[in-house]
């Protein structure tokens, strides 16, 4: 698409995905090939989620035309956790502008886990990174509000436009967090330290637990995924949600750094923008073209959906999303593929 911009003729040019029987053939393919397949291990740091059923899997992708395909149980609905991180981060962006939000948060993969300590003491106190927790807590402080309950609000209701529908909290979820998350307790308190949260430290814990607890589909990350391929504009609702300029910013750092410390690995076999969240969720973006949502709870050992990876890397190789692909390859194995399951 070519538009004119301060005078100069600018273009994008992102492709297009197959027709929709091909894409509803591979999603239903997506699903057969791993529903079966039983490795990883259920998240139970937060003690509720351990109760998830480890057989559950559900395949969407949403298409920036509207178009849905879903196989498995897409319309299971789960806690959000860390998936939450990208969208609060496109918000926060939208409100503030590119610059404040790098500036204050970053957008450098830490290389360490999502609860580091170190990381944020090996980099004087700044988090480095909006998708792990102290970046997030960080960028959850930035939403402008007079009150954490405003703060909480906006959180929810632009996630809602996201989403295309209201999410809800799960309150079980919620209170079984709130109830362990002493860890995020300290690096909100580390952050205020360095002068990186300039409000009470424990309300910004408060919210930003609120926002992992509520509760999507892979039906609904999907869409809002495609909110973020479709230049910020819901692709069901027709509501821009944000502006092209916050997807892009909002994708290259899902790229550097979603996937936990296997984001450069995932990059590298799938060349997707995406994220993942503890619970079992994965949301990945085709720029232009749509989203994939998956939802499948066993975990490998950096916290990333084992079925999940699995589906979303054959999507992209069978729907042609690689974003760095530009000739058909066969599949590489590498040697790490049984490590992080992204075979
Ligand atoms: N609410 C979770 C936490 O802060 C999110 C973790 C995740 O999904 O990576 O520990």
């Amino acid at each position: 698409m070519e538009t004119d911009v301060a005078g100069v003729r600018q273009a994008v040019s992102t492709g297009r995905l197959p027709a929709w029987d091909r894409v509803e053939a591979l999603v239903a393919a997506a699903y057969g090939r791993y529903r079966g397949h039983g490795a990883g291990a259920v998240a139970d740091y937060i003690p509720v989620l351990a109760e998830a059923d480890p057989g559950l899997f559900g395949v969407v992708v949403a298409e920036v035309a509207g178009d849905m395909h879903a196989a498995g149980a897409a319309d299971v609905e789960f806690t959000i956790q860390s998936i939450s991180k990208a969208f609060v981060y496109a918000l926060v962006c939208d409100q503030l502008g590119h610059d404040v939000v790098r500036d204050r948060v970053g957008v450098d993969n830490t290389g360490l886990p999502f609860d580091s300590v170190i990381a944020m003491e090996l980099n004087d106190g700044h988090p480095m990174n909006p998708m792990v927790n102290a970046g997030a807590l960080a960028t959850t402080a930035l939403m402008p509000a007079a009150s954490p309950d405003e703060r909480w609000e906006r959180i929810r209701s632009g996630l809602s436009r996201f989403a295309g529908r209201p999410l809800d909290i799960d309150t079980t979820v919620f209170r079984s967090e709130s109830a362990t998350n002493h860890r995020n307790r300290a690096l909100a308190q580390l952050l205020e330290s360095y002068g990186r949260i300039d409000i009470d430290p424990l309300r910004v814990v408060d919210v930003y637990t609120r926002q992992c607890a509520l509760r999507v589909s892979a039906r609904d990350i999907a869409v809002m995924g495609a909110t973020l391929a479709d230049g910020g504009v819901n692709p069901v609702t027709g509501e821009r949600v944000v502006t092209p300029a916050v997807c892009r910013d909002t994708l290259s750092v899902l790229a550097a750094t979603g996937m936990y410390e296997r984001s450069g690995e995932w990059l590298f076999e799938i060349g997707l923008p995406a994220k993942s969240g503890v619970s079992g969720g994965i949301v990945a973006v085709a720029p232009g073209k749509g989203a994939i949502g998956t939802f499948s709870p066993p975990l490998d050992s950096a916290g990333n959906s084992v079925r999940g990876q699995r589906a979303v890397a054959y999507l992209s190789r069978t729907l042609g999303l690689n974003v760095f692909a530009s000739e058909v390859h066969p599949p590489t194995v590498p040697p790490t593929t049984q490590r992080s399951g992204t075979a």
